[in-house]
């Protein structure tokens, strides 16, 4: 059985000294585990899949709540781009920013997060696409939202 804490306890932290940030590295490490060893090639879909349920399990109300979780969890820092279809773009994004192009997109769980909380603000079953991210070579990632 899966060990399952909210955001709250799993805010907390005892790091008296070491305080709560982390440097990036150590998240990349963990989140560019070769997961497809243990869990096949649809490792990226469990890995959205995980996002998801995290951006639903916050029950953001407006895009305002998605983009201040973003900032204040040093996510990203979220832009709407793009109405219709929505196109959200994230700057800074924690996963890949800075990383060297590799010709394909890695923000598989930054967008099952942001298709999670659009589900909840718009009550509706979407897709988030990843079309830009800096393993295309792009300096922002962007994601097309399709409904599903
Ligand atoms: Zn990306």
């Amino acid at each position: 059985m899966a060990i399952r804490f909210s955001i709250d306890e799993i805010s907390k932290s005892n790091r008296h000294t070491l305080g709560r940030d982390i440097d990036v590295a150590v998240f990349r490490l963990i989140r560019f585990m070769d997961l497809e060893k243990y869990l096949g090639r649809g490792a990226h879909g469990v890995i959205y899949e995980c996002g998801r349920e995290l951006g639903q399990s916050l029950n953001p109300k407006n895009i305002d709540d998605l983009i201040k979780f973003c900032e204040e969890y040093k996510i990203g820092k979220i832009e709407v781009v793009n109405k219709n279809p929505i196109q959200i773009r994230v700057y800074e994004c924690i996963s890949c920013s800075g990383l060297p192009e590799v010709g394909e997109t890695l923000c598989w769980f930054e967008g099952g997060f942001i298709a999670g909380c659009l589900e909840k603000i718009l009550n509706k079953k979407v897709r988030a696409k990843e079309t830009h991210c800096a393993g295309l070579g792009d300096d922002f990632c962007q994601f097309e939202i399709t409904t599903l």
